[in-house]
């Protein structure tokens, strides 16, 4: 495994998130909803750095990977949304890859109401967008290799890991055992 991001660098990179949304949103209420699972990480950081009032939702999106590192078919669940009507909502996911997710779920969004959705995510792969829309807010653009860690995992397991490594072909062997197939998130 090596690192391609050091912690120093993502708590950097979440500062100058969190700065950049309070520029161009002011004081103004704003609701958070981060994509499960792998947000999980960048939305406690970044709430962390937001002044003002903020409201926390989540959404689930998973792309069926399991032991493979491409995208298969998605799934979205709403089930868990708070109730968006008027709300400036900034959708938070950790990486736009083919940008799928992402794009299906700000569609899902404007249908309910909001006043306004943006999107940020921690990582993207510039090489690797398929649709139109492009995430407001970027951390960091990263170059196409399979990352774990900060919330990202791989199998079901990784995403502890604080920094965000990229994964060797050696590293596939050794995960702990689970299930291929399992979903990620
Ligand atoms: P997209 O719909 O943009 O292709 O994929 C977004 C989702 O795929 C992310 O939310 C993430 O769950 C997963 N994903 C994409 N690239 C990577 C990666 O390099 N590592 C991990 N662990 N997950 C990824
Ligand atoms: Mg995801």
């Amino acid at each position: 495994m090596k690192v391609l991001l050091s912690r120093e660098e993502l708590a950097a990179g979440v500062c100058r998130l969190a700065a950049e949304v309070r520029r161009d949103h002011g004081a103004e209420p704003l609701t958070l909803l981060g994509v499960l699972t792998g947000s999980i990480v960048l939305v406690a950081d970044l709430l962390r750095q937001l002044e003002g009032p903020v409201e926390v939702g989540m959404v689930w999106a998973s792309s069926y990977r399991g032991t493979a590192t491409r995208p298969g078919s998605l799934e979205l669940r709403l089930d868990l949304l708070p109730d968006l009507t008027g709300r400036r909502v900034l959708l938070i996911d950790d990486i736009f890859d083919t940008g799928r997710t992402l794009s299906a779920l700000v569609d899902a969004l404007k249908e309910r109401g909001v006043a306004s959705v943006q999107t940020l995510v921690l990582l993207r792969k510039p090489a690797r967008t398929e649709v139109a829309m492009r995430p407001d807010y970027v951390g960091f653009d990263i170059p196409d290799a399979f990352v774990v860690g900060y919330g990202l995992d791989y199998d079901g397991v990784w995403r502890n890991l604080p920094e965000i490594c990229t994964l060797e072909p050696s590293d596939l062997s050794t995960t702990l055992g689970t299930t291929p197939g399992t979903t990620l998130g």
